[in-house]
């Protein structure tokens, strides 16, 4: 199988790779209590990919969040774990229409400032200048 290529974005003081992902227990869709935020597009998509109505997508599986809509999360003791993350399988079980803030993770505008933090939440980060 091919390697994936490891990401740089300009900005930041860290590389991905997201080869990692196979090795990682989805930290990024567990742990603490977060947003997931999904906007039209994406949810007609996931209503689409899903094969359910909007409304049941939205009854179901979204909380309101203030004017936003975000992925339900699921509560186990003290861990939280979006509602689309499948333990068993360790996978997302929408990914082909995972949302954006899915998509983009780990460069975000708030990692960006926090790299240190980034390289904790996910072991596919490795600092620039510490390889
Ligand atoms: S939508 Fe998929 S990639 Fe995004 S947090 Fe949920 S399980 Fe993870």
């Amino acid at each position: 199988m091919p390697r994936e290529r490891v990401i740089q974005r300009q900005g930041f003081a860290f590389t991905f790779d997201p080869g990692a992902c196979r090795r990682c227990q989805g930290r990024c869709c567990n742990g603490e209590s977060g947003t997931i935020f999904v906007n039209r597009s994406e949810i007609r998509a996931i209503s689409k990919f899903l094969g359910i109505g909007i409304s049941e997508l939205m009854e179901e599986y979204l909380v309101k969040v203030s004017h936003k809509f975000s992925i339900r999360e699921i509560r186990t003791n003290t861990n939280y774990a979006c509602i689309f993350y499948e333990k068993e399988k360790n996978r997302c079980s929408i990914y082909p229409v995972r949302p954006h803030q899915c998509r983009t993770f780990p460069f975000w505008g708030y990692f960006r400032d926090r790299p240190q933090e980034a390289a904790r939440e996910c072991p596919g980060v490795s600092l620039l200048g510490s390889e």
